[in-house]
């Protein structure tokens, strides 16, 4: 089976899941839906994507652009199996009764609030539990990270307490609306929403989070500090645990990967999707393991570690793979993802 997906909302992210899509064996781009003419629109156009219309999205304004429109939303969404909303935050909420005068399954993003969809949902975290479902959430890039890393934890050695402080971007690199300003802001709603929201993916996991935000827009930063049931021998260990596990990047101190700069050049040098680094990224120098207290810090680079995980929503959606290892594996290897590489 090949799955017909629309992707309604072609910003930061939904152009990188509609290219994520093309890329998969078994799913198939039926179009893109845009509000407005823009050099995305263009770009999806030039990649031969048929563009629909979003939202009030206006029939002239793109003809007079010289971009073809195929027909509106609800067409896109009568050629698909599925929706893969990338709209800005809240406005998912209200693409929902779109969706379901359609009846079509319906995958959401992280700005929307978990009651959104029918469960949230993190392919190595929770894939079995969100099999069958008619929607989903994929929960936003910090929770993401969180909810990978508290899976390799939680099987290999149980987690007593968890945590994180998040060192937050103050806007994505295209943003001319807000930040970087010059400063530190810490975010008084405490603990900050990413605990909860990780939980929405483990129940009762043992979590508190708490962020600042600062004048970046390379990548978010966790600093974890992690009390572990059954800690393993070495700190050594726990590098190969992460190491041979997908979607894990580690950065050995012989690569003078310093921090984020390095992390994004490296990126850039390796040219995967919109030269994206999807993976949670680790430091080696920065795993220590103290008796049962383990600390690391993993770098989340908010643009595009969601996309390999709305694949794999789809996946489960259909339940097109037998487990979750197998979706995984399928869908890094159509986006060029290295496989994990225990012992290297
Ligand atoms: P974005 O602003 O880059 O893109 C959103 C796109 O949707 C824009 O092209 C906008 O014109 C379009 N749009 C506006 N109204 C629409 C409507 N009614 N219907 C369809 N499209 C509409 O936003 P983004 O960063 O891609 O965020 C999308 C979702 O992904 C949000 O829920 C966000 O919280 C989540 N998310 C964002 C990031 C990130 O760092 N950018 C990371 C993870 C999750």
């Amino acid at each position: 089976m090949r799955v017909r997906v629309a992707v309604n909302g072609f910003g930061t992210i939904g152009k990188r899941v509609a290219d994520a899509v093309v890329r998969q064996p078994d799913m198939e781009l039926v179009g893109v839906a845009k509000t407005r003419p823009s050099f995305e629109a263009r770009r999806a156009v030039e990649k031969g994507y048929r563009l629909f219309l979003a939202g009030t999205g206006q029939r002239s304004e793109f003809e007079a652009a010289g971009l073809p429109v195929a027909g509106t939303l609800a067409d896109l969404l009568r050629e698909s199996d599925i929706v893969v909303d990338a709209a800005p935050e809240k406005v998912g909420a209200e693409n929902r009764k779109l969706y379901a005068e359609e009846r079509k399954p319906a995958i959401y993003q992280g700005g929307e609030k978990a009651g959104v969809a029918e469960a949230s949902f993190n392919a190595l975290g929770n894939y079995e539990a969100c099999r069958g479902k008619k929607s989903l959430r994929v929960v936003s890039c910090n929770t993401t990270g969180i909810a990978r890393a508290g899976a390799v934890l939680s099987a290999a050695y149980g987690i007593e307490q968890w945590e994180v402080t998040l060192v937050r971007r103050a806007s994505d690199p295209a943003e001319t609306k807000k930040g970087p300003i010059n400063g530190i802001l810490p975010t008084f709603h405490l603990p900050s929403h990413h605990g909860p929201d990780a939980q929405t993916i483990f129940p009762g996991l043992p979590i508190t989070t708490t962020a600042v935000v600062v004048p970046t827009t390379l990548m978010h930063v966790h600093v974890n500090h992690v009390r572990l049931q059954r800690p393993p021998r070495e700190g050594r260990e726990l590098i190969e645990r992460f190491r041979s596990t997908p979607r894990f990047h580690l950065f050995a101190p012989w690569e003078r990967a310093e921090g984020t700069p390095q992390v994004m050049e490296f990126a850039r040098d390796r040219g995967i999707g919109h030269n994206d680094m999807m993976e949670n990224v680790l430091w080696e120098e920065g795993v220590r393991l103290e008796g049962q207290d383990a600390y690391f810090f993993q770098g989340i680079h908010q643009e595009s570690i969601v996309v390999p995980e709305n694949i794999d929503a789809i996946r489960a959606i259909f339940d097109l793979a037998p487990d979750a290892a197998h979706s995984i594996a399928m869908t890094d290897r159509a986006l060029g993802l290295p496989a994990p590489r225990p012992g290297a």
